[in-house]
């Protein structure tokens, strides 16, 4: 499915890849099923044509979406380009649909440069998934592609930080149960102006 629901949301699920392999991510245990809906992108991705046809046929029911969430079992930057059209096509055709990113904050090292304007351009907010202060924790917990190893804790600090000197609205998400200090990510979010919320793992 390209399209899913989750609460008062309707979700974009634009691709499977991730530029890292959390060790809380459920999408193989559950192959790429989420609450009874198939998000598996095995064979392809969806095409620009196919976002935005999809999303008008989902806003014509008769059930009323308050987000628009870039999020499933992806990371949805890996697709910026589709992304940002969908976003301003969304922005256009859907008054009233606020626009969200999911992300766990490395889109400036996947796209090779500061993306902070582009979103800023056609999103209401993004939520980081960072999880930890903790530098090796970081690496531990994401498993990030070697290329990623190097820069992206620091890199997904520096997304968060310039989303928030952007006047992006930005949050900072713990999971729960991690082991990780969730007091800290939370102490470094409200200082650098982000908001914070302890998630729960899906399970
Ligand atoms: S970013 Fe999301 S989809 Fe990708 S590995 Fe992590 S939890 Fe799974």
């Amino acid at each position: 499915m390209i399209y899913y629901e989750h609460g008062d949301g309707l979700y974009v699920n634009l691709t499977n890849r991730c530029p890292v392999s959390c060790g809380f991510c459920v999408k193989q245990d559950w192959d790429y099923a989420f609450e009874g809906q198939d998000l598996g992108l095995k064979k392809t991705e969806p095409s620009l044509d196919e976002l935005r046809s999809g999303l008008k046929e989902w806003m014509a029911k008769p059930r009323k979406y308050k987000q628009l969430v870039f999020c499933g079992f992806g990371e949805p930057t890996m697709r910026l380009t589709e992304m940002l059209d969908l976003a301003a096509f969304a922005r256009k055709n859907c008054p009233g649909l606020e626009l969200r990113l999911n992300t766990v904050g490395l889109g400036d090292l996947i796209a090779g440069r500061d993306i902070i304007p582009e979103l800023k351009g056609c999103l209401d907010m993004v939520s980081v998934s960072l999880n930890t202060m903790n530098p090796e924790q970081w690496l531990t917990m994401h498993r990030p592609a070697g290329k990623y190893r190097e820069k992206g804790f620091e890199a997904a600090k520096g997304f968060i930080e310039r989303a928030v000197k952007a006047g992006l609205r930005t949050r900072v998400t713990g999971v729960q149960g991690s082991g990780a200090d969730l007091a800290a990510v939370e102490e470094y979010a409200r200082r650098v102006g982000a908001e914070f919320l302890a998630r729960p793992p899906l399970a």
